[in-house]
């Protein structure tokens, strides 16, 4: 067994209470002590003097005892020991309560460190139960650097100090250098031992700096070579199934009422050759909301099905997976292929009959929500699993799709545009197809942003459109979420319209609505029966009903703006030109500036790389982003120049050395391989 591995308890003074606590920070072995690293530091190193010192606030300083203790007892079971002290700038008190023993610590003369709070009345400068040491022994936690750890209540800081720099003491040596000395040196880095030492301790900034861009490099190659070489195991050890060549694929695409774009026809290539290869597919295709997905989906669909497999295609919502139910019946309305919907909202009669004819193989083509993943859904024969808006499903749900079937070919389809860096992190073990074009002939969404003030005059000119026969969208944000908010609910939005618009046809779309209501409502609004759709973000993802040509959202700026693209993104789908409208309230700079962007841009791209710059990347992923690997140091935001240094460096490594058989790679192996131990499904399936 490795030293490193050893458990916390068997380090001396922990025991099995202490490694409990240690264990809900998730530490249990040296190997994670050691890489348990500062939240934040405090610099200690001088000291204030005692005449700048502030009331109520923590002081650091260095003194002089300057007399002998007096002790005061001014009621039962209270003493008070005060101890005069001084500097070169004034003098004070150092003050312990119930602690007389404290009157014998010192001698007269002596200078010792200190650090506590100060109880100041104009030249009456106290510091109560300070902690102290002697200026001639060790510095431990003054006149130093002090790094300041996540805790939970049962350990101190102190304490953690003390075990992480006794165990550094004692493990270090066991540490293994992973880089190799080529790579230290191309990229000056510091080595394996003063990093961690300086990361928990830094002598100076310096050496702090120089100690985290190391341990954030490592940390980030390790991620990505192991991504990498999971894409590359993946890849070697999954024969796939090999799917037929087939003309029917191009004599339908021939058939259709366009043509594909450049793009679609290179990315349904990529897919086509996954697919008739014996490797099997795992393939993520971005494209920006309208780039046209849902045919290619299609179309890779129709080649499994002439090879005699079936397919699967999960949508995030009920409406969406109703139309593009819908659309696939459309589309093959002369064909003799059954497709079926599995949603949550059929009923259980009719959902036995279905899971019967999937298993018999009577079904050719599933479409439906999370209800597919279900236990009880038994394919015959899947050949081909699809998960469209795959931001909106987590990790396991994908991975379960997949398990429906004896390692089907994967495509997961995303309007979520990712820079390739970030890409490369968060898909690292899928191909990525790009579709950077749209369909010819869309105009440009013309977006303004106005104030509240505005709002009669977008409503006059919703109804003017009305009148010419458009249809429009008005979004609030979602009922359930804001309650607390002081926002108008969909609801009320709805009744207020209503009356408003006179005899335009206002209908209601929200999530707390049953399925069934809510396909109402959509068949409505598709079929033209209703003018104008109020509703909650419930229609955000992949609605299609090119007849709308307004989208007017409310509240706007507590959006998103990749939510405000994708919501933009179900206008411009026709002939008419469209208008999107921001109603906003903002006041800060920033909320302005997310604005305008909204107005400039209508690149995916652009605009989700604007949002990660102004709000940074918890709002931009939003929770609903799983999987991204759990890091330790490393931030693939705020460290994304290291990750492009890294991830050149990981490919150079893999082209020399795909399995990492030299030598000089094996102590980084063992590192890979011992953080990817349980996080393989995890990963694989990003
Ligand atoms: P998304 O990528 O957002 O899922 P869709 O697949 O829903 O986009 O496509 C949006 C619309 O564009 C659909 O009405 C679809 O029929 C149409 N479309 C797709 N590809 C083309 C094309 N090459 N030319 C013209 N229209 C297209
Ligand atoms: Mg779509």
């Amino acid at each position: 067994m490795n030293k490193l591995d050893t458990s916390v308890q068997y380090i001396k003074g922990v025991g099995p209470k202490k490694a409990n606590f240690l264990k809900k920070l998730n530490i249990s072995t040296v190997r994670d002590l050691m890489n348990y690293y500062p939240r934040t530091y405090e610099d200690r190193r001088s000291f204030n003097k005692l005449i700048n010192s502030v009331d109520g606030e923590k002081i650091n300083a260095k003194v002089c005892i300057s007399g002998t203790a007096t002790i005061m007892r001014p009621r039962r079971g209270l003493s008070i020991t005060k101890i005069p002290i001084r500097d070169d700038s004034g003098t004070g008190f150092l003050v312990w309560f119930n602690q007389a023993y404290m009157k014998d610590s010192f001698k007269q003369g002596e200078t010792i460190k200190v650090n506590g709070k100060v109880k100041r009345r104009g030249l009456d400068i106290q510091i109560y139960n300070p902690y102290y040491e002697r200026d001639n022994g060790k510095n431990k936690m003054l006149g130093r650097i002090i790094p300041i750890y996540s805790l939970t209540e049962k350990i101190t800081n102190k304490e953690m100090i003390k075990l992480i720099s006794k165990t550094l003491r004692e493990y270090l040596a066991y540490e293994e250098e992973i880089l190799t000395e080529e790579i230290l040196n191309k990229f000056n880095l510091l080595g394996i031992i003063q990093s961690l030492i300086n990361i928990h301790f830094p002598k100076n900034k310096e050496l702090y700096l120089r100690a985290k861009e190391r341990l954030v490099f490592e940390e980030l190659l390790v991620l990505q070579i192991g991504l990498f070489a999971l894409k590359n195991r993946y890849n070697q050890e999954n024969k796939g199934i090999v799917f037929k060549e087939c003309q029917q694929v191009d004599k339908f695409i021939k058939s259709l009422s366009f043509s594909l774009t450049g793009a679609q026809k290179r990315v349904l290539e990529e897919i086509v050759e996954d697919m008739e290869s014996d490797k099997s597919m795992n393939r993520l295709v971005q494209g920006d909301v309208g780039s046209g997905k849902t045919i290619i989906a299609v179309l890779s669909m129709l080649k499994a099905y002439h090879s005699g497999y079936q397919s699967v295609m999960m949508a995030p919502t009920e409406i969406l997976a109703k139309q593009h139910y819908e659309s696939i019946n459309d589309l093959f309305r002369d064909m003799d292929i059954k497709c079926e919907l599995l949603v949550g909202s059929i009923s259980t009669k009719q959902k036995k009959e279905i899971l019967n004819k999937i298993e018999e193989g009577e079904i050719d083509i599933v479409v439906g929500t999370h209800a597919i993943i279900q236990d009880g859904v038994e394919f015959c024969k899947l050949g081909l699993a699809i998960t469209d808006e795959q931001h909106r499903f987590g990790v396991r749900q994908r991975a379960a799709l997949s398990s429906k079937g004896e390692n089907p070919d994967v495509l997961v389809m995303t309007a979520t545009p990712i820079p390739r860096t970030l890409a490369l992190i968060l898909y690292g073990d899928l191909d990525i197809s790009i579709i950077d074009e749209m369909p010819p002939g869309r105009k440009k969404v013309k977006t303004y942003a106005v104030g509240n003030t505005m709002k009669d005059r977008i409503y006059e000119f919703v109804r003017k459109q009305i009148i010419e026969g458009r249809q429009a969208y008005i979004v609030c944000p979602l009922v359930e979420e804001s309650e607390k908010l002081d926002l108008k609910s969909a609801t009320e939005l709805y009744q207020e319209l209503d009356e408003y618009f006179g005899d335009v046809r206002v209908g209601l779309l929200h999530g707390k609505m049953k399925a069934k209501e809510k396909d109402e409502i959509m068949m409505k609004f598709n079929n033209h029966e209703i003018d104008v759709l109020v509703s909650t973000t419930v229609i955000e993802v992949g609605v299609n009903v090119p007849n709308a040509n307004i989208m007017v959202i409310e509240n706007a700026e507590r959006f998103g703006l990749a939510q405000l693209h994708q919501l933009r993104g179900r206008v411009g789908r026709g002939e008419h030109q469209s208008h999107c409208i921001l109603i906003n309230d903002s006041k800060s700079n920033v909320a302005k500036e997310r604005m305008k962007i909204m107005e400039k841009s209508s690149d995916g791209f652009v605009i989700s790389e604007k949002d990660l710059e102004l709000r940074g990347p918890g709002e931009f992923f939003g929770t609903r982003q799983h999987g991204i690997p759990d890091l330790k140091i490393a931030n693939i935001f705020s460290d994304m120049k290291i990750l492009k240094v890294v991830q050149t460096l990981a490919e150079d490594i893999f082209k020399e050395d795909p399995n990492l058989k030299l030598e000089k790679y094996q102590p980084l192996r063992r590192k890979i391989l011992s953080l990817f131990k349980d996080k393989l499904d995890e990963i694989s399936f990003n």
